[in-house]
């Protein structure tokens, strides 16, 4: 079922030398999570994530390794980002490298384009360049070294000397998007989104844009800038154009029209480049700018962010092999505010585990599918009158389906799954009172008790639908189990935003025995 809108959300793509942590894993949850609810919903909907491969450092660390820089992505490519994705079940519609020839060929259009309308001259250039950052840095931006760095300037992010660069280079015409880009905060002030994160952006560019440095010719991993080939493009330029090229830039105006603007979700570390660089970069060449940068918080451990440098990198697997994937989704998306820095520790993940899949919603589920095998043999009764208790279920179930969608719409993933909670919360309670278990004991009560029945199991069909999204792994068994697979088709053909109707799982639906869902865990005292 169409719904007539479009969708189409990115991940940053990652850096291909980096070892996926559970930072990244996070990112790539989120995203899917927005865009399964999405394309549930009937909007048409894509999702693109893939890998960043040119630039230096990833040229010199191949030639470390004996083999070519593509040599080199291939093997990261193959053998850590696509299992990431795995790992944590993450459905996207595409996966773009950098070093896809069709990528490069529409990097080196674009540039040419740019080049011919004015927006790039030769300059001279000299600053201090931080090969980790790939990038310049401004003086603000650097730090005095300590112990083995002692004299030397580091850069404030990687803690490592950066290197004092002059080279002609390429630059864009950046300085004279300033006016035009304040405008766009003004007019659009979801553009940038948090508003932490949207003052920050604001404030950067009052204070003035220097053009861009765009291109290098110390070494020659990269695209190389058509009327030079000298010169190969700097390194983010290209990156950002994944999100415009994937989805047919200058080759397939229809994909492109279908798909553009798209929602980006990045981290905060990388949110000038994309609220800032990116939109300068469209509108120079005439395009429509994006529709959202969304930027989310950290994942800090032991009050750190997350970092392979910093030593606290948590491979997902480690998550993932003990808990399932499933645990890993709901976890960091419920426990954290999106766009906020959030702690991860073992003890709370535990804890959340315990406490809100395994008792709050499996046992729920286990529950309701029991009584219905024990007390009507497995066959959904149909529902006698409704009394005050079902009527407010029903108005929860609809109330929570709404809510969700509208904070998913705001990407607040934590009260979008928060509003869904509460159907969990309600149906306990509900069966708490109502006690089955009594009225099964007696027979006058027979048409009560299907009532209650069939007011719990309809609600878990509720359930299953809104929280396919998250729980991508465990809500196909739950629908099988009610019965809902044979009655209603597969659980991904449900229109998420009619979740909320009542009504919809029909009497004589067999329910069969569910083992349970989320079984619990001994974390491992070391
Ligand atoms: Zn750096």
């Amino acid at each position: 079922m169409s719904s007539g809108r479009s969708f189409y959300i990115t991940t940053p793509i990652f850096y291909v030398n980096d070892a996926p942590h559970i930072g990244h894993a996070y990112t790539e949850a989120a995203t899917d999570v927005l865009s399964r609810w999405h394309r549930q919903a009937g909007d048409d909907t894509w999702s693109l994530t893939g890998t960043d491969e040119h630039g230096e450092k990833i040229m010199r660390t191949a030639v470390a390794n004996g083999v070519t820089p593509k040599e080199w992505a291939d093997r990261l490519v193959a053998e850590a980002w696509k299992p990431l994705l795995e790992t944590i079940d993450v459905a996207n519609d595409d996966f773009i490298r950098t070093t896809d020839p069709h990528h490069e060929h529409n990097v080196q259009v674009f540039l040419q384009k740019l080049y011919d309308d004015g927006h790039i001259y030769a300059g001279e250039y000299e600053g201090y360049y931080c090969v980790g950052c790939e990038e310049y840095k401004q003086s603000s931006e650097l730090l005095d070294g300590t112990g083995e760095y002692e004299g030397q300037l580091v850069c404030a992010i990687h803690s490592k000397p950066v290197e004092l660069l002059r080279e002609r280079n390429y630059f864009f015409r950046m300085s004279a998007f300033a006016d035009r880009l304040l405008a766009l905060y003004e007019e659009q002030p979801d553009f940038v989104q948090p508003d932490s994160a949207r003052n920050e952006i604001v404030q950067f560019v009052k204070q003035g844009l220097n053009d861009l440095s765009i291109s290098r010719s110390s070494f020659d991993w990269g695209v190389k800038v058509p009327w030079d080939e000298s010169h190969v493009v700097y390194v983010w330029f290209d990156a950002l154009l994944n999100y415009a090229t994937a989805v047919g830039l200058s080759d397939d105006p229809e994909q492109f029209a279908r798909r553009w603007p798209a929602t980006h979700v990045v981290g905060k570390d990388i949110l000038r480049f994309h609220s800032v660089i990116w939109p300068a970069m469209l509108m120079a060449a005439g395009l429509e700018v994006p529709k959202q940068v969304f930027a989310h918080g950290w994942l800090l451990v032991g009050g750190e962010k997350m970092s392979k440098s910093k030593l606290t990198g948590i491979a997902p697997r480690e998550i993932t092999d003990t808990f399932g994937s499933d645990a890993f989704r709901y976890y960091f998306l419920r426990a954290i505010a999106f766009g906020q820095d959030g702690s991860f520790s073992w003890e709370d993940l535990h804890a959340r585990y315990h406490a809100e899949l395994a008792n709050g919603f499996g046992n729920l589920a286990s529950r309701v599918i029991a009584m219905v095998g024990r007390y009507v043999d497995g066959v959904l009764p149909a529902p006698g009158e409704s009394t005050a208790a079902e009527d407010e279920i029903q108005r929860i179930v609809a109330e929570a389906t709404a809510n969700a969608d509208a904070a998913i719409d705001r990407l607040a993933l934590h009260e979008a799954i928060g509003s869904v909670w509460t159907i969990v919360d309600a149906l306990n309670g509900y069966i708490t009172e109502q006690a089955p278990w009594v009225l099964a004991k007696d027979e006058t009560q027979r048409d009560r008790l299907a009532t209650v029945l069939y007011t719990a199991t309809e609600g878990l069909r509720a359930l299953a639908v809104l929280l396919s999204p998250v729980l991508t792994t465990t809500t196909p068994v739950l629908w099988s189990a009610i019965g809902a697979e044979a009655a209603l088709g597969a659980l991904r053909d449900q229109p998420i935003r009619d979740a909320g109707r009542w009504g919809q799982l029909p009497a004589g639906a067999t329910v069969a025995p569910l083992e349970p869902l989320f079984p619990r865990i001994e974390l491992a005292t070391s």
